[in-house]
């Protein structure tokens, strides 16, 4: 696109038709590209022009100044606009007034600025009130332009950054209450003409006494200074900002729109408003909007008087008694039905629209796509569909996967949402929104909740033994930890509303008080977060229901039919499994098999579990292990038999032993008694497992390595709960995965016990054979560098990547609450590589494993089950370099099938 318009910076609209076209968002910003797209179409649109990106660039790249001749082409597209509108900027008897508009190639909602009214000055005034008749609405509109003139471009791209409270539009619309209270009025609207008039020199005064210059009097140079503030406000600390969060890149740059204004406070017969062409709420096939007689665009925003409904059915109870556009102006009305349903007809899907009527004349200032909850785009999705607007695939791409969480959990009220200020700020890691009383431990959480109480739990960071006071919570809060922390893990497993790592809470378990921002909250106290955004607030905002949908399944049905790769999930017990299935899932895709000590009913496996990590021979721990095995075999049946034949991929034990050390002394002495050691004993043996660094210690494969018997014990357990589900009918499909593993001669050493095991299985119970594949984990840098030779042993791969992206970026996964939070803020990470795979370094790994993999073993079975396999964008780089699975918490499975369906859109394999 940039060679053949290189040099044209100037694209004219209005009057029928326009240079511009909808496609060319990166040129002209969305705004502009629509401006000119309308009038292409031949919707009335007020005539202007449209200054590209590619200037912005380019006065960003030279010392903020223009390319040659961009004066020459703005007065030649101002003569254009002048001959269409039959007036002239800046003319003494018909004056041409025209608005100057920031517009970004994506909306950035209020980062950039807008003048209005530009051309008014002591030359063009007495005109334009001979040519209206009506003085008072050109003081009004002089002074408009004055405040918004003098703070958009007199100060903030000027640089001056003034005092909290001092700013130049402050002290202006100081100006106005005075003017006001001195008239013993309350709405500008009962100002006069004279008073108007008044006020706005005492505006310039005010000005030039403030800012040190004074308000330029002469059209053209309000033209130009509007023109720089809006390229200078790209650079604005707001859009700034935004484009962080957005990941908006900072080289695009705004466009600048200068159109000729048209009025909707000239009188009775003049209005303005905004619409929907269908209800972005609820996605009814209804248009929905509001509008203003008598007023300008910015008032219907600003909220200062209630709008009036635009119809029947935006009727509410806040605005039932006022005149809807279809009473008040019937005509200009069906006008607007007709431009709505060509807009949906042409760009199909809804549009979010702005309209003025001057006279009784209609004009369309701006229609973009337009933003909708998840139930609404799921609605219009399945509707657009049957009305034949839009086929199957672009249907499953009408939703963005994270809007389905919104279908499946309770979410806070977005609209009461926007009235509260949050208290806290910590990363989003379980969905949804909940409400409750804190209390800062398990135990008070469980306690409070068996008496019927809906509880927070607020903890600085969970562990295991948090786990049942989480359960039992409807939310968990924390003040440490990253996205796989533990609580991040098991609230996201169960699709619990959570917050993590909200840094500036202050928590103090002793005294049961959380501070944050000045506030101090006690234990009983209610508070609500909002799971999906990260955000914590004191006190109760109100929740909506998510109701089951049957759109919802038959929407996922289309994603079905499309999507390459299956969709699994990591469980760990037979509820979850069951859940997930519910959900859509095809399988698991990790089942951690040291979950079965946590939590409910643990207490018998988890104490035979130490007595195996605290034995001092082997003898001992063939002990403990003969005691834990039914416990294991009697786990993995109950979740084979869930699964009923689709795959399960159990996981060997990959525990951070030193977790499992009991630290109370009551436990420790039950634990000594058991194993006939005294407590000294004890003790020594659990400094003994105690680890610098756990993550990169003895854990995983190394466990089965250094203690088979484990590893044996866990195979019998499988093979023989297998075998039992077949003698009943049952079908089962065991994958056995090696965790942690980083050469092929750890997997063939425990393929060596996988064997023999299986042998002695099969004999015992007189089978033939047992279904099962055997395979690895690729979790360290080292096994995807080797996977050729992996690949050999392996019969499936399984990326881990939550400990691949630790081990490739060296961030402890555990600790990044440190610094992570300072590399996004400063952009020197995009985005927390914990969530989204990070493409450009772990997925090189990633795609290099499956690559060298597939070489020796062409048909290699490969899945994900590390936490991106639920993430959006993850999903669709996971189907990119050919995975056949991803697996995902049972939550997130509807999550990654649409991701999945949409991937193959966008990417088709075959
Ligand atoms: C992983 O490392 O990505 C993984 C799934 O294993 P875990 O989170 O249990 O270490
Ligand atoms: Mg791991």
């Amino acid at each position: 696109m940039t060679n053949h318009t290189a040099g044209k910076h100037v694209y004219s609209f209005g009057g029928g038709s326009a240079e511009g076209r909808a496609d060319m968002k990166e040129l002209l910003g969305g705004k502009g590209a629509n401006l000119a797209e309308m009038a292409n179409l031949g919707i009335p649109v007020p005539a202007g022009f449209t200054i590209t990106t590619e200037v912005c660039t380019y006065y960003y790249e030279h010392d903020k100044s223009y390319p040659d001749g961009l004066q020459t082409r703005v007065d030649e597209a101002l003569r254009r606009v002048e001959e269409i509108m039959e007036a002239r900027f800046g003319d003494p008897d018909n004056p041409l007034l025209v608005s100057v508009r920031s517009g970004a190639r994506s909306s950035m909602p209020g980062m950039m600025e807008t003048v209005l009214n530009v051309g008014l000055c002591s030359r063009t005034i007495p005109g334009l009130i001979a040519k209206t008749g009506n003085p008072r609405f050109v003081w009004d509109a002089y002074r408009r332009l004055i405040t918004m003139y003098s703070d958009v471009v007199m100060e903030k791209a000027a640089g001056i950054e003034p005092e909290e409270g001092e700013g130049i539009r402050q002290q202006l619309d100081r100006l106005l209450e005075a003017k006001k209270k001195e008239r013993g009025v309350s709405f500008d609207s009962e100002l006069a003409a004279e008073d108007l008039e008044e006020l706005t020199a005492s505006y310039r005064q005010k000005v030039r006494e403030v800012l040190g210059a004074d308000f330029p009097d002469d059209a053209r140079d309000q033209l130009w200074g509007g023109i720089g503030a809006v390229f200078g406000s790209w650079n604005g600390r707001r859009a700034v900002a935004y484009r962080r969060i957005e990941g908006i890149p900072d080289d695009w740059g705004t466009a600048v729109n200068v159109q000729s204004m048209v009025f909707g406070n000239m009188g009775a017969s003049s209005a303005t408003g905004v619409a929907f062409t269908r209800n972005p709420a609820t996605g009814e096939n209804q248009f929905y909007g509001e509008w203003l007689p008598n007023a300008q665009g910015e008032d219907v925003v600003a909220g200062i008087r209630t709008p009036n409904p635009l119809n029947e059915e935006a009727k509410n109870e806040q605005n039932h008694h006022l005149p809807s556009l279809q009473e008040a102006m019937g005509d200009v009305y069906g006008e607007l039905v007709d431009i709505r349903n060509r807009l949906e007809q042409h760009y199909h899907d809804m549009q979010d629209i702005e309209f003025t009527i001057q006279e009784g004349r209609l004009w369309m200032l701006q229609t973009r796509t337009g933003k909708r909850t998840g139930t609404a785009a799921l609605n219009m999705a399945m509707d657009m569909l049957s009305e034949g607007l839009i086929d199957q695939r672009q249907a499953v791409l009408r939703l963005k996967p994270a809007q389905l969480d919104e279908l499946l959990h309770p979410i806070v009220d977005a609209e009461a949402e926007e009235g509260f200020e949050a208290l806290a700020k910590g990363l989003p890691a379980g969905p949804g929104g909940a409400r409750g009383q804190i209390v800062f431990t398990a135990a008070d959480a469980v306690r409070w909740a068996a008496e019927g109480k809906q509880v927070v739990l607020v903890r600085e960071e969970t562990n295991p033994e948090d786990v049942e006071g989480m359960r039992a919570a409807v939310g968990i809060l924390t003040g440490r930890g990253g996205m796989t922390s533990h609580a991040a893990l098991v609230a996201r497993g169960w699709g619990k509303c959570c917050i993590v790592g909200a840094g500036a809470l202050d928590i103090d378990v002793k005294s049961k008080t959380v501070r944050a921002d000045g506030t101090t909250l006690r234990e009983g106290d209610v508070v609500t977060l909002n799971g999906t955004r990260g955000l914590v607030y004191a006190g109760e905002l109100p929740l909506i229901d998510a109701t089951e949908n049957p759109r919802f399944q038959e929407f996922m049905g289309l994603a079905d039919d499309i999507r390459a790769m299956a969709v699994r999930t990591n469980a760990d017990t037979p509820d979850d499994a069951r859940t997930a299935r519910s959900f859509g899932a095809q399988g698991i895709g990790l089942f951690r098999t040291e979950h079965m000590f946590y939590g409910a009913g643990s207490e018998e496996p988890l104490f035979a579990l130490r007595k195996m990590i605290m034995a001092g021979s082997e003898e001992e721990r063939r002990a403990a292990l003969d005691e834990l095995f039914p416990f294991v075999k009697r786990d993995i049946k109950a979740t084979l038999e869930v699964m009923d034949g689709l795959p399960v991929t159990i996981r060997l034990l990959d525990p951070p032993l030193h977790e499992f050390v009991p630290q109370d002394p009551e436990g420790r002495t039950r634990l000594a008694d058991a194993l006939g050691i005294d407590g000294a004993e004890l003790d020594r043996r659990a400094e003994e497992l105690h680890e610098s660094n756990p993550m990169m210690g003895h854990r995983g494969v190394r466990l089965g390595v250094t203690f088979p018997e484990i590893s044996e014990m866990q195979i019998r357990a499988i093979f023989e709960a297998a075998a039992e589900l077949l003698k009943v009918g049952t079908k089962v499909f065991p994958e056995i995965m090696i965790p942690v593993v980083g050469q092929v001669s750890e997997l063939d050493d425990q393929l060596a016990i996988a064997k023999r095991v299986y042998r002695e299985v099969c004999d015992a119970t007189g089978r033939n054979e047992i279904p099962h594949l055997y395979g690895t984990m690729i979790e360290i840098p080292r096994a995807c560098i080797t996977a050729d030779e992996i690949a050999d042993t392996a019969q499936f791969f399984s990326f881990g990547t939550n400990d691949l992206t630790q081990m490739t970026f060296g961030f402890s996964r555990d600790d990044i609450g440190g610094f992570v939070p300072e590399y996004l803020d400063r952009g020197l990470l995009p985005v927390d590589p914990f969530q989204v795979l990070d493409r450009d370094g772990v997925g090189v790994l990633v795609k290099m494993g499956i690559d060298k993999g597939r070489t020796t073993r062409p048909d290699l079975k490969v899945g994900i089950c590390g936490e991106h396999g639920g993430e959006p964008s993850s999903v669709e780089y996971c189907h990119i370099v050919g995975m056949d699975y991803v697996s995902c918490s049972p939550y997130r499975v509807p999550i990654a099938r649409l991701a999945a369906a949409q991937a193959q859109i966008r990417f088709p394999r075959e």
